[in-house]
């Protein structure tokens, strides 16, 4: 059961593909300056309030953007109904009463991208910066945003743009595959963490 969300879109078109898929085109009430804002591959959190049964809340789900980058239009979402939901509040359940003119959430941020870093061999504190439990570890790096808008840090030796392809379970951690977008790297020497102490290769 979610916070009630506040609304930042409207529905301004569906089209029922079969019972159980449809589109959704979806016009945020304010997107983002910069163009492109999002790339192909990503996804948004799509919301709404269950006002039949308010005391269920609110639902939000994750759902890939259908539309072009470049087209500066309405979002558009290829949803599928979900007839056995394994949730008390499914999200599909709601969002097929919706209508053209009706509003929802759109949360501000896409994912479902992420940009790799390679230090080099004299970043060793910005290194621990990162690997401190800290809510802002970037306070005292430099860097600055890349083509998708993740930090590039100052003098690292390369850099990976990648669009999120798979998370695979590893252990007490989640293994992110993906394609990679764009790659730039230098000639310095890379950082590298081996058993335990900081090397160079
Ligand atoms: C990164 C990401 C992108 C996604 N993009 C899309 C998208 O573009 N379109 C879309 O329809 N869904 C998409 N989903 C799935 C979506 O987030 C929801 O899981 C789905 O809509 C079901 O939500 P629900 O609340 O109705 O059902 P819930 O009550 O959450 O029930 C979930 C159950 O439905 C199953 N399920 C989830 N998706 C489907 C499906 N498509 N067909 C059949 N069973 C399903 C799950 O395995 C689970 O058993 C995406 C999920 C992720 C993580």
């Amino acid at each position: 059961m979610g916070r009630p969300l506040e609304y930042n879109a409207t529905v301004v078109g569906r089209t029922d593909l079969t019972d159980t898929l449809a589109t959704f085109l979806i016009q945020p009430d304010q997107a983002p300056r910069r163009r492109p804002w999002f790339i192909a591959g990503q996804y948004c959190l799509l919301g709404l309030n269950n006002t039949e049964k308010p005391f269920l809340r609110s639902v939000r789900r994750a759902m890939s953007i259908a539309s072009a980058p470049e087209c500066d239009g309405p979002l558009e979402f290829y949803v599928r109904y979900v007839v056995k939901p394994t949730s008390q509040n499914p999200l599909t359940h709601l969002l097929w009463k919706l209508r053209a003119g009706d509003r929802i959430y759109v949360g501000a941020k896409v994912a479902g991208a992420f940009t790799i870093n390679f230090l080099a061999a004299d970043q060793q504190d910005v290194c621990k910066a990162l690997a401190r439990k800290d809510d802002d570890k970037f306070a005292d790096i430099a860097w600055e945003p890349g083509p998708l808008g993740h930090p590039r840090i100052a003098g690292a030796v390369g850099y990976l743009d990648c669009t999120l392809h798979s998370l695979l379970p590893g252990g007490a951690h989640v293994i992110f595959t993906g394609f990679v977008s764009a790659a730039e790297s230098n000639d310095a020497p890379p950082l590298i963490f081996h058993r335990g102490k900081f090397a160079t290769a």
